[in-house]
């Protein structure tokens, strides 16, 4: 079983390491976040003994439940929708959340955070099929609040683009993602250096669009049942 996810995880990594040679970035510029959502404790244990220290969670309830059966000293990533009302939980289990989509969220996720926290706003860059993320237009207002936040740091931006069989298709999303970044690098005076954006099936094709962050799980821990 191990053995099985050690090789998962080499397969992956070479996928990686393939993706920053073609696009001439160096591999410690990308980070694999393991998403670990539905899998066991036991599977965050192998995923531990493989060398993995950074998990990615997309409910609140389930990381409450999970994490405190995992090994401590790991690092905890919210990567999926989140009500204002359970703001206080995430701020308590995560170090770092990618999926802020509104102003409202991220002033509750500052009145509950008790350090600082690192979070990525993710924009709704396709315009259609996706349920959750800002629109372009209203990020920068978003970033100007954050500036004036104690607790909260925006590190950059997230997308989820709708699901294409072929990666090829997503790639305009990725590349708008990255122009907006810096669009709104250049608009607000804000370091903007994280773009969390490639899954499983598209990890290349964002790689080559600057991707900082790619979420894995299937391709990790297997298929979600
Ligand atoms: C489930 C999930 C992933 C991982 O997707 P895979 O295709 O299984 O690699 C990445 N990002 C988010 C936001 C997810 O919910």
């Amino acid at each position: 079983m191990s053995e099985e996810f050690a090789e998962r995880l080499n397969q992956v990594e070479q996928r990686i390491a393939a993706a920053c040679e073609k696009a001439g970035r160096s591999r410690d510029s990308v980070r694999l976040l393991a998403v670990s959502k539905t899998k066991p404790p036991a599977a965050v244990r192998e995923a531990v003994a493989c060398g993995l220290r950074m998990f990615g969670e997309n409910k609140v309830q389930e990381a409450q439940s999970k994490i405190p059966m995992c090994p401590s000293g790991l690092e905890w990533h919210l990567i999926g929708h989140l009500q204002s009302n359970k703001a206080k939980i995430a701020a308590q289990y995560f170090q770092m959340v990618h999926s802020v989509d509104s102003l409202k969220l991220l002033q509750a996720l500052e009145s509950h955070a008790g350090r600082t926290l690192p979070v990525l706003l993710q924009v709704n860059i396709s315009g259609e099929s996706a349920k959750f993320g800002m629109k372009p237009e209203d990020v920068s207002d978003v970033i100007d609040a954050a500036n004036q936040m104690q607790k909260c740091e925006v590190h950059g931006l997230m997308t989820i683009p709708p699901f294409s069989p072929d990666p090829e298709k997503t790639r305009k999303h990725f590349s708008s993602l990255r122009a907006l970044r810096d669009q709104l690098q250049e608009e607000t005076g804000t370091p903007l250096p994280e773009l969390s954006m490639g899954m499983s099936h598209d990890l290349e094709v964002a790689i080559q669009e600057g991707s900082t962050w790619v979420r894995i799980g299937t391709d990790l821990f297997g298929k979600r049942g």
